[in-house]
């Protein structure tokens, strides 16, 4: 449905023309808990404004029964994404009814029916515009105005929204929730949840502000809800931040609910923010997950002011926003929680994202030209986030701390419950900073690409800093040495930069860190020297800021051939059993078995595998008795031996209790480590039935679908590949599931045959299924063919593919080229 794809030009003529001025939204939620109706009621009432006489309010759903106009009924104009109104006057009520649907793809209403204990649970996500899946609205975030929800729902459930309720009228097994109208936000904020959630409640208080804190999880998962954890990082947080900001929290009440099957990692809902189940943990986890967490709650929390206080006025400026929270999560996180070392952590795997995404033939600028919502949708990535936040590092080490909080403060103050752009930021900051911001704009905004720093020795001796691609960089360069037998930070040098080369004066030294402290975006490439140094010594480095500088620059040098792969493993499986740092030690496994599976060549894969193996399994066996190590390379052990059923007795014996001391083995690892053994063969299809009687949730039931679809068996990877692009009743996870079985254990021999297959299918399902499901298969289904060769004749011929679907077979042509890339220079 082309209409559903609004673009900048219509929407930016719709709020010239359009005010919203209120707007209630009712939902009859009690037929939810039968599975067999699929869909709900919504009567939504818009009270506006118009210099117009036509316009469309946006809807996405079964029907549209009644349009009434200014209490006239209206002929029903509906092309299954807009709502047509004509005749409108100087001031409006529309009255909409219509029947939305319950999804199962995480977009709009979400529905779940929770297997454990036969519930029903339902929570909205609505960003980028599927809002109108829920409620006939103005899609686009420049027409804020209040919304007011009311809600119909089995009674004894929680019903939440933005807002407290004001009114709840119980009736027989119903009741009937009023919500107090909200302040002016826009659609893709606002937020319903409902079902037998379990509920935590809290309090925060500083002066005269009162906060009611709410932290909710579906019932089978309420033994798992950390909620003292949350409740505390959430008031250390609403402290920092109200001080930081010097306004103080504007949105009533805030809780944060964890929700089933949800697409993202959380979304900052003013007044009920919603998070992804991944970050509750069925058992066992290491401090890195809740450290991830954390800064997830900080990252939302920073939005109630960036984001939902004042937000962008189109989709172009999306990075205002999720540059300014991801920065504020690691800061935040770092500034006022115990999980101090925030900024290690995204050194090293933030940037990570931000590098990769920026050395594909797609990136773009942080500024980003959006010019419809499909463009949009793509826009929630590595540049938008990652480097946004990474430049803003930049320009903080660029204008100074206080500089950049004053800016901020100004920016709120000014902007309160409206609309902006990149230039009323700027203007802040030039204001408060005293330097060119539009230089620095020019510089680091609206540009792509990186700088990648080396050194280099004149003729004579002289040391040049060289960078190419040229920029204004502050940074600093450290020297480290040895001291006893670990290896400290001698001295630090400060400078500004921005030729190509610059001299510096160096000291001799062991090691040296062009981007020490992290303070640039930038690959910096370690000389030869330092290469040696951190090969035999890289675990002996005391700092851990320094350890993520040197783990990133030897991944990034591995990603682009200029390290011999097999170089990269070896210094992992040396000084990976020695990383402290459980958030350093979870990304380098990642990134060694992923150098495994696509960048070490043919011949020496299978060793490479099980030297990998080996190295999990040792370490596995080393690490102290119920530490973060021991489950991180436990988790490490049970995702390579998907490749390699070197250790499937020890696998079985695992799953038959004879564990590691101190090794928790919850669930999620019992179905890791028995998807392993299923790749491999040494599980029927009878172990995973006894392992879901076991573990008969929403989780065991996702885990047993991949564990079945992973079993090597031609015909069973072919009933996967048929499921993911046929089952529409498959929900997003239960999608993912058998994606990830059709490819499980690298089998390409399995399913080669389908390369062809894919490229004649990905137009029809872009096409035909909702963004969301599309994407999961475009990506996920990617064909590993040794040449790319297939993928660039479909490019040709299909030049005029929706661009959003171009784009990802792009990026997907261009990670495979990367691939066989770097192995043909080993070869
Ligand atoms: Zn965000």
């Amino acid at each position: 449905m082309d209409t559903a794809n609004l673009t900048r030009d219509e929407t930016a003529a719709r709020s010239a023309a359009i005010t919203a001025r209120s707007i209630r939204v009712e939902l009859d939620l009690t037929g939810a808990p039968e599975r067999a109706r699929t869909g709900f009621p919504t009567v939504t009432t818009l009270e506006f404004d118009a210099t117009t006489t036509t316009t469309w309010v946006d809807f996405i759903g079964e029907s549209v029964q009644r349009v009434v106009l200014n209490g006239e009924e209206q002929e029903v104009v509906y092309d299954g994404a807009r709502i047509a109104l004509t005749g409108l006057a100087a001031s409006n009520v529309a009255v909409v009814h219509a029947v939305g649907t319950y999804s199962r793809s995480g977009e709009g209403l979400h529905r779940f029916h929770d297997p454990a204990d036969d519930e029903t649970y339902l929570y909205t996500q609505y960003e980028p515009a599927d809002s109108r899946r829920v409620m006939a609205c103005f899609e686009q975030p420049d027409m804020k105005s209040p919304f007011t929800f009311v809600i119909d729902a089995p009674a004894g459930w929680e019903v939440l929204s933005n807002q407290v309720p004001t009114r709840v009228v119980p009736g027989v097994g119903v009741q009937h929730v009023e919500f107090a109208p909200t302040l002016p936000i826009s659609s893709y904020i606002t937020a319903v949840a409902a079902g037998p959630y379990t509920r935590v409640d809290g309090e925060w208080e500083r002066g005269d502000q009162k906060i009611a804190l709410g932290v909710f999880a579906r019932r089978s998962l309420a033994p798992y809800l950390e909620a003292g954890e949350i409740l505390e990082v959430t008031r250390q947080g609403l402290d920092f931040f109200s001080d930081a900001f010097a306004y103080p929290y504007p949105w009533g009440k805030y809780d944060q609910i964890f929700v089933p099957e949800y697409n993202l990692g959380a979304m900052e809902n003013p007044g009920l923010v919603t998070f992804t189940e991944a970050y509750l943990a069925r058992g066992a986890a290491t401090d890195s997950q809740r450290a991830a967490r954390a800064n997830t709650i900080l990252h939302e929390m920073a939005h109630m002011w960036f984001g939902d206080l004042v937000t962008m006025r189109w989709w172009d400026d999306l990075w205002l926003k999720e540059s300014f929270a991801d920065y504020m999560g690691a800061h935040a996180s770092a500034a006022a929680t115990r999980f101090t070392d925030a900024w290690v952590k995204f050194a090293a795997s933030r940037k990570a994202w931000a590098y990769q995404q920026d050395q594909l033939p797609t990136t773009h600028p942080i500024v980003a030209d959006i010019a419809d919502l499909e463009a949009a949708k793509l826009n929630f990535d590595g540049i938008t986030y990652a480097k946004g936040a990474a430049v803003l590092k930049q320009l903080v080490a660029f204008v100074g701390e206080d500089a950049f909080f004053e800016g901020a403060r100004r920016y709120f103050a000014a902007h309160a419950f409206g609309n902006t752009t990149l230039d009323d930021l700027l203007s802040q900051l030039n204001a408060v900073s005293g330097r060119d911001m539009d230089e620095w704009s020019r510089a680091w905004l609206q540009t792509t690409g990186m700088s990648t720093l080396w050194l280099e020795a004149e003729p004579d001796g002289a040391q040049v800093l060289v960078q190419s691609d040229p920029r204004p960089h502050r940074l600093r360069i450290g020297t480290y040495g040895f001291d006893g037998d670990r290896i400290v930070r001698r001295e630090q040098v400060a400078l500004d930069i921005a030729d190509e080369r610059t001299g510096v004066d160096l000291p001799e030294a062991e090691l040296i860190l062009l981007n020490d402290d992290d303070l640039t975006y930038a690959k910096a490439r370690l000389d030869a020297r330092s290469l040696e140094t951190v090969e035999e010594s890289l675990s002996l480095i005391d700092d851990s800021l320094a350890r993520a500088q040197v783990w990133a620059s030897l991944w990034n040098a591995t990603r682009d051939g200029e390290l011999d792969p097999s170089r990269y493993l070896a210094i992992v499986r040396r000084h990976a059993p020695d990383e402290p740092n459980s958030g350093l030690l979870v990304g380098v496994v990642a990134n060694a078995a992923f150098a495994v599976r696509h960048f070490v060549t043919e011949r020496i894969r299978e060793a490479e595998q099980r030297a990998l193996v080996e190295t999990a399994f040792e370490s596995l066996l080393r690490a102290d008795a119920g530490s973060d190590a021991q489950l991180t390379w436990a988790r490490a052990f049970a995702a390579a031996s998907a490749y390699d059923d070197v250790h499937a007795a020890e696998l079985t014996a695992m799953l038959e209790g004879q564990v590691p001391e101190g090794l928790p083995v919850d669930p999620d690892l019992r179905w890791q480590l028995l998807t392993a053994l299923a790749t491999t063969g040494h599980a029927s299809a009878s172990d995973i039935a006894a392992e879901l009687e076991r573990d008969d949730t929403g989780d065991g039931r996702t885990a047993a679908r991949r564990a079945l679809a992973s079993r090597p068996d031609a015909a069973i990877r072919a009933a996967a590949w048929e499921a993911a692009w046929n089952d529409t009743s498959l929900s997003n996870d239960h999608l993912d599931a058998e994606i990830a079985g059709f490819r499980a254990g690298g089998r390409r021999d399995l399913v080669e045959r389908y390369d062809g297959e894919y490229f004649r299918r990905i137009a029809e399902v872009w096409r035909t299924r909702s963004i969301e499901l599309a994407r999961r298969l475009v990506i996920g289904l990617f064909p590993a063919s040794p040449t790319v060769d297939a993928v660039d004749a479909w490019l040709a011929q299909n030049e005029s593919a929706p661009a959003a679907l171009r784009r990802l077979v792009i990026e997907q042509r261009d990670h495979l080229a990367r691939e066989i890339r770097v192995r043909a220079l080993r070869r």
